[in-house]
């Protein structure tokens, strides 16, 4: 159903591509204030249209996934604008972008150029932000589980390293003493202030895998020992997300880490120095899946950690912070073909090509992760009609693959398009290969006043030939060889 002889050339060229506009912009509404969104909604309409229409989307690429360049650009611009205004100036802040929200390499070029750098947690992670060109003075690792190998690659790289727990800054210790290095170094400190709404997401509870935990018995005066032994240990971090998570409780855990940063320094001052420089606040801000509406802010973050913690934005302390979701997840776009058109039961269900390969998150923990759907026709227009009660389910043979279940949309039939909104954060960039089904194509839009939408190949879609290689093809024979 997917290879590379019906790829549209459309879809494989990175050279942009115009379309004209479905409709003109209708343009704010005047009586209502609304239309703060209008512009935003009529870009996405925009895009599903010309993705039709040019083909990125149709019978041969059945599911792709879009970003809108504009809103990513906007976003980053807004994180940036929101610290600037509060940081006395000067203040060194590196907003480094949580690779694994988008890890796609031109994703991270645009971030970069945005004047963001990279969060990494992988040596995966770590090889998309250095091909997308993120310096090493930039990128920060994190990672429960890094190997020997890679804390020294890293350290020797002069990446900004964040220890998770003991055992590890052990390690760091044998390294440091053969091999000298100029990396910041910091350890990652759980304050334990409490969960948010979904467990899997929370990582300040009492018993979270991450960080040496603050309130444990002991753990306290141990970390500031750790401190007052290693002069190279400037940095401190934590990391107190994300979906699901109040506000107030965000910056609680923030309030923790500067509380645990005065104490220490208080300490190493007496011995001459002034230890902790650098203080990385993570990222964890949760997204608004409801509408179009961006909420929280990261203007209203700032504002909640200012009067929660007002010395973090004294100049005292270097900043990094580590958003992921927030930054991308309202600027893409899931569009995929209804392929049949059913009913179960008396209700219908809408057979899309989009289910747990790119929406997991939701298929399999719905009531945490549910998001917008909207309906397109063939030719990607919005579908207008009475809305209906619907299933929309995806392509994968499981039951549970259902997007949406009992979803009032305009009913959908066979050769429209469902579109999954907020899709732009660990969704189609995070695939879960289920089915052996192909990783679909990712493209980047920027709609112009004229009614114009140009594409640029972020990924391409993945082929028949690279799947089954990635299966083992080369090594067909190796199981009968063993006998
Ligand atoms: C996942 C992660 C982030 C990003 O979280 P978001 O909720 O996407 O902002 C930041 N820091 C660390 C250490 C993470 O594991």
């Amino acid at each position: 159903m997917n290879g590379p002889t019906t790829t549209p050339s459309a879809a494989s060229t990175s050279t942009p591509t115009a379309a004209p506009a479905p409709a003109p912009n209708p343009g704010p509404d005047p009586s209502t204030g609304a239309g703060s969104f209008t512009d935003r909604d009529t870009d996405r309409d925009r895009a599903v249209a010309a993705a039709v229409g040019q083909g990125l989307v149709g019978p041969g690429e059945p599911v792709v996934g879009l970003l809108d360049v504009v809103g990513i650009r906007r976003s980053a611009g807004e994180l940036r604008a929101a610290f600037e205004e509060f940081t006395a100036p000067g203040t060194p802040v590196l907003h480094a972008f949580a690779v694994k929200a988008a890890s796609l390499v031109p994703v991270l070029r645009l971030l970069a150029q945005e004047g963001l750098g990279c969060e990494v947690a992988s040596p995966g992670e770590l090889a998309l932000a250095r091909a997308a060109g993120v310096p090493a003075s930039r990128t920060v690792l994190d990672s429960p589980a890094k190997t020997p190998a890679e804390l020294r690659e890293a350290l020797a790289l002069g990446i900004a390293v964040n220890a998770d727990n003991p055992e590890e800054l052990a390690r760091i210790d044998r390294l440091m003493s053969s091999a000298p290095t100029t990396a910041p170094v910091g350890l990652r400190v759980n304050p334990q202030i409490g969960g948010g709404t979904i467990g899997a997401m929370s990582t300040a509870t009492e018993t979270s895998k991450f960080g040496v935990a603050l309130r444990d018995e002991g753990a306290r005066d141990w970390v500031v020992q750790a401190y007052l032994e290693r002069p190279w240990l400037t940095r401190l971090h934590a990391h107190v997300g994300s979906q699901g998570m109040p506000l107030e409780l965000m910056a609680e855990g923030v309030r923790a880490l500067f509380g645990l940063a005065e104490e220490i320094n208080e300490k190493t001052q007496l011995t001459g120095r002034r230890q902790i420089e650098t203080l990385d606040i993570g990222g964890g801000l949760p997204v608004n899946f409801t509408s179009d509406a961006v909420s929280p802010t990261f203007r209203e973050y700032a504002e909640a950690l200012r009067s929660a913690v007002p010395g973090l934005f004294s100049g005292r302390y270097g900043l990094v912070t580590e958003f992921g979701r927030s930054l991308l997840a309202k600027h893409g776009t899931v569009v995929a073909r209804v392929e049949y058109a059913k009913s179960a039961g008396g209700r219908p269900i809408a057979i899309t090509h989009a289910g747990a390969q790119v929406a997991t998150r939701t298929v399999f923990v719905p009531d945490a992760w549910p998001i917008r759907v909207e309906a397109y026709d063939a030719q990607g227009r919005p579908k207008t009609g009475a809305p209906v009660s619907q299933d929309i389910a995806g392509p994968c043979c499981f039951a549970g693959d259902l997007v949406a279940e009992n979803r009032l949309l305009p009913l959908l039939e066979s050769g429209d398009h469902a579109a999954l909104l907020d899709t732009g954060a660990y969704y189609f960039s995070t695939h879960f290969a289920y089915n052996s089904l192909p990783r679909p194509g990712i493209y980047g839009y920027a709609a112009a006043d004229d009614g114009t939408v140009r594409f640029a190949t972020v990924r391409t879609p993945q082929t028949l030939e690279e799947l089954t290689a990635e299966s083992g093809a080369a090594q067909a024979d190796a199981l009968r060889e063993l006998e």
